[in-house]
């Protein structure tokens, strides 16, 4: 199952990469920039590092399981099915019910709700869309693990947000007394930098997650996938 749901797609593996390495680099950056240089003498330092990296085994277990389950690809036939009636045009009297559908490309019945997937080159039960952060489609069988994964990841960059914040204002009211000025500038320097860009990372994938966090709560709550949406507000375009 592993093997047979893993894309190959350059634009999915990408992003997976991206992903790895944002997450190493916030865990980085927590630890080495501001957890031990500001609360080495504090219980906060091992607290803080203990709940950050809970959250970053969270965020990557449910990523895993979002990129490896299934997400309900619909089983090709063992045998070839005769279309051609249907092609022709000819009227047959299907016993399967009326909302199944015939998926050309994969040449197969498909329940309803099932929605080719062009990257996935396969039908997918209840398709919602196709991640790229996940290299997979978010359907039936996978969508808990994606939006678990969404969660935590919002959950970390919030927390990484306030860890950034509070260790700065911190510092400009504390004086650190064990330190010379001159080592003191040249980690304040260090520190800022990445700060800075942690901070943007952050609130980035803070700000894309809840987007995304919220359509899929929508889309929950609507009993409608954003196919659906799109297909249902067309019809009544249409009917205008
Ligand atoms: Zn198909
Ligand atoms: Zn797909």
């Amino acid at each position: 199952m592993l093997a047979c749901c893993f894309r190959r797609d350059p634009c999915g593996l990408l992003c997976m990469v991206l992903t790895y390495m944002s997450v190493s680099y916030a865990d980085y950056v927590i630890l080495g920039h501001i957890l031990l240089p500001v609360y080495s003498n504090s219980i906060w330092c091992p607290l803080h590092a203990v709940v950050f990296n809970l959250l970053i085994f969270m965020v990557l277990a449910c990523h895993l399981r979002a990129v490896c389950s299934d997400p309900g690809v619909v089983p090709l036939p063992d045998t070839a099915i005769d279309f051609s009636d249907l092609r022709s045009g000819t009227s047959r009297k299907d016993d399967r019910e009326n909302d199944w559908t015939v998926c050309n490309r994969c040449e197969t019945y498909r329940p309803p709700r099932a929605h080719h997937c062009r990257i996935c080159q396969r039908c997918i039960r209840r398709m919602d869309h196709h991640c790229p952060w996940i290299n997979n489609c978010v359907g039936e069988m996978n969508q808990k693990y994606f939006i678990q994964f969404l969660f935590y990841t919002g959950f970390a960059s919030l927390y990484a947000i306030g860890l950034v914040v509070v260790t700065w204002l911190w510092q400009v009211t504390e004086k650190n007394e064990s330190m010379t000025e001159e080592v003191n500038l040249h980690l304040t320097n260090a520190q800022l930098a990445h700060r800075i860009i942690l901070l943007i990372e952050a609130v980035l994938f803070g700000l894309f997650v809840s987007i995304v966090f919220y359509d899929q709560i929508v889309s929950i709550i609507t009993d409608e996938t954003p196919i659906e949406q799109k297909r249902s507000k067309l019809l009544k375009d249409y009917q205008r």
